[in-house]
């Protein structure tokens, strides 16, 4: 199968040959000629499978082929919705790529955390191809420097996730602002009842593409947890860098202060590290990405929502230095690694406190993850398991943040930490509160 085969235009097939594709993607592969046919689609496709591309390429093909293309200030005629500011700006990115050789799209993407003017004037200027978030969005809306009302096509990109994020509310407004008439697309990991629910409400007979088993981990991707002592964690992970002369992995933390720490604790030994969290600022978080992509940094320490979107290629190394408190987030994190077609490792440090957070992701990805023991870092049996999220301590340790903003409070951030872990953590505490660590 080729990209020409898929119906698209000359522009399109130079700008997807100098990115150095040979053929489409799966995902690609079924989406793109839905897209083009005018259908509805409800993608099942995590990150990596190459799902940016199978909607930028067939939305920017139906808007280049219009009569006339934009003058002067143009209506938004594509609107895809993401739910982190990475995204935004990284599918936008795609955007720009893939239709560099049709000189008439404009694109732009807008999220919080930066200037609203400028966004302003760029809308003022008009674009075709709006990327937002929901919160940015609907300050645009509010202010009325953003029309919607000719919008042809609405994507909804990584919509369990904006569902985890308490977007959909938001999402509900936004919708109320687009015209009835119009082409609807909706990407998500997984398809959870709630998600299928939004999509029925405002979607038209979607052709259903799956690229993954639903709630299955990629297969290149190679997975193994390394029991470790909570201390140890730290160690452990400078081992494996070390010892296994790792030259780019990304590290999950569950919490900000978690990330710097580590961050920071890698520096001290030697390692060049940089954390990437909602709590720095958006030129800093930029600048910690195009160091890891350049090779200057080795080890990037990130929460779950920061992580969201960053579009690393070929990521040899995902780390989970403490297990999601959502099963589901495993599945988005190691999707950051064995992308389109290469093989990635990733290794999960566990603790005696995580057994029923590993119990809990074996059983959504319905398989056992191996488990390694590295020689220098056996468990101690004596060490009992604590409670994850009241415990202050420990690497695995988590503070619930006081002062954890939520979307139905009217809080607009973009990374404000979704509210799972009371429930997770507690079954854990619980749980593995009684039980001896044993894998
Ligand atoms: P996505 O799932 O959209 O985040 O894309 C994952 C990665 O796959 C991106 O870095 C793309 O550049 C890359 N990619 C997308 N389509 C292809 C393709 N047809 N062949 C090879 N790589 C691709």
């Amino acid at each position: 199968m080729s990209f020409s085969a898929l119906g698209l235009r000359a522009e399109l097939l130079l700008a997807v040959g100098e990115q150095g594709y040979t053929e489409p993607t799966p995902i690609q592969a079924q989406a793109i000629p839905a897209v083009l046919a005018g259908r509805d689609l409800m993608g099942g496709a995590q990150t990596g499978t190459g799902k940016t591309a199978g909607f930028t390429l067939p939305i920017l093909q139906k808007l280049a082929e219009q009569a006339g293309g934009p003058q002067g200030r143009t209506p938004v005629r594509a609107l895809i919705l993401v739910p982190t500011r990475e995204l935004a700006a990284q599918v936008q990115a795609s955007v720009f790529t893939y239709g560099k050789h049709l000189p008439k799209i404009r694109s732009l993407s807008v999220y919080g955390g930066v200037g609203f003017h400028p966004q302003v004037q760029a809308l003022k200027r008009g674009i075709d191809i709006l990327v937002a978030t929901p919160g940015r969005l609907l300050d645009h809306l509010s202010q009325r420097t953003v029309d919607l009302s000719k919008v042809q096509v609405l994507v909804l990109d990584e919509a369990d996730r904006m569902l985890d994020m308490g977007f959909i509310p938001d999402i509900r407004k936004i919708l109320a602002h687009l015209p009835k008439q119009r082409q609807n697309l909706l990407f998500s990991a997984t398809f959870s009842d709630e998600i299928k629910k939004l999509a029925d409400g405002f979607m038209h007979d979607p052709l259903l593409v799956e690229v993954a088993r639903r709630n299955a981990t990629a297969e290149l991707i190679s997975q193994r947890v390394c029991p470790v002592d909570r201390e140890k964690k730290k160690d452990l992970l400078a081992h494996l860098i070390t010892s296994g002369d790792w030259k780019q992995v990304l590290v999950f933390t569950r919490t900000k202060h978690g990330a710097n720490n580590l961050a920071e604790k890698l520096v001290k030994s030697g390692i060049r590290a940089d954390a990437i969290h909602g709590n720095k600022s958006q030129p800093a978080r930029t600048r910690a990405l195009a160091e890891f992509k350049a090779g200057k940094i080795k080890v990037l320490v990130a929460t779950d929502i920061a992580a969201r979107g960053l579009d690393i290629d070929e990521l040899p190394h995902v780390v989970n230095f403490e297990l999601p408190h959502v099963a589901n987030d495993y599945v988005h994190r190691i999707g950051r690694t064995g992308r389109a077609g290469s093989t990635g490792e990733a290794v999960s440090l566990v603790c005696v406190d995580e057994l029923g957070l590993l119990r809990d992701i074996e059983r959504l990805i319905k398989r056992e993850i191996k488990k390694e023991i590295v020689p220098g870092f056996e468990v101690d049996p004596r060490i009992r398991a604590e409670p994850i999220v009241q415990g202050k301590r420990g690497a695995s340790s988590q503070r619930r943040p006081s002062n954890a903003p939520h979307k139905a409070a009217g809080n607009r951030g973009q990374n404000a930490p979704r509210q799972p872990a009371a429930r997770a953590g507690g079954r854990n505490s619980r749980d593995s509160g009684r039980r001896a660590f044993s894998y």
